[in-house]
């Protein structure tokens, strides 16, 4: 459902007065230290995936004690394959499960509102090459270290202590509220479309990833994918009867370089967000494993990695196109001639992008948002992720007004990974005073 159409957008001080923007700020301001110390402890839930039940739990209780209507739901694999907004996998999710939260008001007058945080985190790597433990959720100064921290449950913390503030300012919505904790946005993206599989839906949906204080104006599209070559096994003896598979998954990856260069010259100048894009297109080869014994020709070897692609093209197109360019390589490579056919999966995300149309209403009270959460006058600016984002679902799939707002974090998916906790203060206040901006807000009455 789209946002309502109004003639003129209302502005944030045309619904919040003075007294009640410093009530908002001071409440979040208020419950920082306790804030971080739930950010801690969802840090140290090291939620990698398959691993989700224990963050999930931690999310759940604290809903349930701040009188949520908590429904807890795991991805039905009977929609993949079925459902556009589901991407292909096969990995068993059965103990991992999706939090939503609501809160309606018992007169609705207002807009409602989705805020929206994922919980699972990508492998740390080697964890000896961290400053700290890669879960120990360690503090230094205004950073907090630690995989998760950035990539984002500061940013599932900012939804959480947004929405308290407003309450303890002595607010409630007018709209109704969901409070959204999924899995799976690393990977599929299947979290967040078994929530619009579950009918949640709302006016607008903000997620709080880590995006250095701007809001997103655009994503890439993006597949990922796993190719299987074969190669002809062979004793050193007789090496030139083998074809060392391998060395044929190195020259296809030669290929694929080159349909990334032809894919990048594609840049849509219709999209003006992506001309200061370096790379778009993105393609990364994550995983490589081949051969059997290190002294045989290798008889096969498998890659994975990712693609991206432009906003307003479909998946399945561009997934045609990368496989009959492989094809063609396969024919035309002397190098390559006479092997037989790669097989190509596709094991995960498998989504179009989308762009944040300029000029929405959402924007206008956000941007105002982030200049009030800091007495700076900052202008709120707009940037591509080339890369996937559950916003992609919801716009695509949900036809909802999709925001990705959220705080300043250093090296997410890398080596020590850190949140910046100021940022982190600024971004929960933005969150709250947008959320009462959008959804409007009225004193509570008085409990008898
Ligand atoms: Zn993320």
């Amino acid at each position: 459902m789209g946002e309502p159409t109004s003639l003129q957008h209302s502005t944030i001080k045309s619904v919040l007065s003075k007294p009640q923007i410093e009530r908002i700020i001071e409440a979040v301001e208020g419950r920082f230290d306790e804030q971080v110390e739930f950010l801690t402890q969802l840090v140290r839930a090291a939620s990698l995936r398959g691993n989700e039940a224990g963050i999930q739990k931690i999310v759940s209780n604290a809903l349930e004690k701040r009188g949520y209507d908590v429904r807890s739901f795991a991805i039905d694999p009977a929609h993949i394959g079925k459902d556009p907004a589901f991407s292909p996998t096969r990995f068993d999710l059965k103990d991992s499960t999706i939090v939503v939260g609501s809160k309606r008001p018992p007169r609705e007058s207002g807009r409602s509102l989705a805020l929206n945080a994922h919980v699972d985190v990508v492998p740390v790597g080697t964890s000896a090459r961290w400053k700290y433990e890669p879960f120990s959720a360690t503090r230094e100064g205004d950073w907090l270290y630690g995989r998760g921290a950035g990539d984002m449950k500061a940013g599932l913390t900012a939804n959480l202590f947004a929405l308290d503030a407003l309450s303890a300012a002595g607010f409630d919505l007018k709209g109704a509220v969901q409070f959204q904790s999924v899995i799976e946005e690393e990977t599929t993206g299947n979290g967040a479309a078994m929530v619009l599989a579950e009918g949640f839906r709302a006016d607008a949906v903000l997620i709080s990833e880590p995006t250095d204080e701007k809001v997103v104006s655009a994503n890439t599209g993006v597949m990922k994918f796993a190719i299987t070559v074969q190669g002809v096994p062979a004793h050193p003896f007789e090496v030139a009867t083998g074809r060392s598979a391998i060395d044929i998954a190195v020259r296809t990856i030669e290929h694929l370089r080159q349909l990334e260069q032809e894919w990048i010259a594609e840049r849509p100048i219709a999209q003006p967000d992506f001309a200061s894009v370096g790379n778009p297109i993105a393609l990364t080869i994550g995983t490589i494993s081949g051969g059997e014994w290190l002294a045989s020709v290798p008889s096969e070897c498998r890659f994975e990695g990712r693609i991206g692609f432009y906003p307003g093209e479909v998946a399945e197109a561009r997934a045609a196109r990368f496989a009959s360019f492989l094809k063609k390589a396969f024919l035309d490579d002397p190098l390559l001639k006479g092997c037989p056919a790669p097989e190509i999966e596709w094991v995960g995300v498998k989504q179009g992008g989308y762009v944040l149309p300029p000029g929405s209403e959402a924007e206008e009270l956000l941007a105002k948002a982030h200049s009030l959460a800091d007495s700076s006058e900052r202008e709120l600016l707009r940037f591509v992720m080339p890369c996937y984002l559950d916003a992609a679902v919801f716009a695509l799939h949900g036809d909802m007004t999709s925001l990705v707002y959220g705080p300043v974090a250093e090296h997410i998916h890398a080596v020590d990974e850190r949140v910046s906790l100021p940022s982190l203060l600024r971004v929960t206040k933005a969150i709250a005073l947008f959320a009462a901006a959008w959804c409007g807000i009225e004193a509570r009455a008085p409990q008898v």
